[in-house]
């Protein structure tokens, strides 16, 4: 009975983050630098960050398979045996599924933190010649975008994760894990 339990969780588990996976590892790796600035200081507003948004949407999107993958084996294979560690298998995956579909904020489907409206935003700031003071430089800190010369906001929206190589450990990849690429704060109100 224990090892039934057992065998359900950890294969509720493995398919509940293996559609997290590929934005976990694959932007981290050498060959995919994406010439951002070190992880975890702010990042400037660039060409480099926002072809590194459309790959990151691009890697997010993709993973999906990652998911249906476990969801359709379970399915069948709990037609003919229906084992604790099918059912986990399944159940995962399809909770990996509703998560990303379920609007956190803003009534945005899929729920990802890299949505096309962001990336356009994030985009036009680049372009647009910023006007708030006489050296404006712009840079995608923790919980906004603003100038460092003269700190004012340009953008509330909070940093997602940048696909940069993590300084903080294990705890940054489980938290990555957790949060899905998701910012860890929410958005700020203050203009
Ligand atoms: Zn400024």
């Amino acid at each position: 009975m224990l090892s039934q339990v057992f065998l359900f969780f950890s294969s509720l588990i493995f398919s509940l983050f293996l559609p997290r996976l590929p934005l976990a590892t694959l932007p981290r790796l050498r060959v995919m630098d994406g010439q951002l600035a070190p992880f975890p200081s702010p990042q400037p507003i660039d060409k480099h960050l926002v072809a590194q948004l459309l790959l990151l949407r691009t890697i997010w999107n993709a993973s999906f398979l990652f998911a249906l993958i476990p969801l359709v084996l379970g399915f069948l294979i709990l037609q003919s045996q229906p084992t604790a560690l099918v059912f986990g298998l399944f159940i995962g995956a399809g909770w990996a599924i509703l998560s990303r579909l379920i609007p956190t904020v803003a009534f945005a489907v899929p729920n990802t933190p890299y949505a096309t409206d962001l990336i356009h935003q994030i985009n036009e700031l680049r372009v647009a010649e910023a006007s708030c003071c006489t050296k404006p430089e712009l840079a995608w800190e923790v919980a906004a975008v603003r100038c460092r010369n003269c700190y004012s906001t340009h953008l509330s929206h909070a940093r997602p994760d940048l696909g940069r190589v993590r300084t903080d450990g294990w705890l940054g990849r489980l938290r990555l894990l957790l949060l899905d690429g998701h910012p860890i704060v929410t958005q700020s109100n203050e203009k």
